[in-house]
């Protein structure tokens, strides 16, 4: 099949991330795993189309609990361990 059949149907641009898993760990700390589009039109895995998202890959997501705002750090494709999880949490409660 080397034609491409063209759909009228739009997809969005805005990369709203895929969460596959979430793990919350109290004090606004959530480890998210997500597919995850990395907006290029000239992506060759065509996630742009809505088809093939890269990942599964794991975001540590941080709420300020006086703000409420939220930061997204990636971790990277590994679960992170609980050694991880807990170096993050003493970082956040120093
Ligand atoms: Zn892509």
């Amino acid at each position: 099949m080397a034609t491409k059949k063209k759909t009228t149907k739009k997809t969005k641009t805005t990369s709203e991330p895929m969460i596959v898993r979430s793990n919350s760990f109290g004090a606004g700390i959530t480890y998210q795993l997500r597919m995850v589009r990395c907006g290029s039109a000239a992506c060759k895995k065509g996630c742009a189309e809505g088809e093939r998202p890269h990942g599964p890959y794991w975001y540590r997501v941080e709420r300020d609990l006086t703000t409420g705002k939220t930061t997204v750090k990636y971790h990277g494709k590994n679960e992170p361990t609980l050694e991880e999880i807990a170096r993050h949490m003493n970082e956040r409660a120093s």
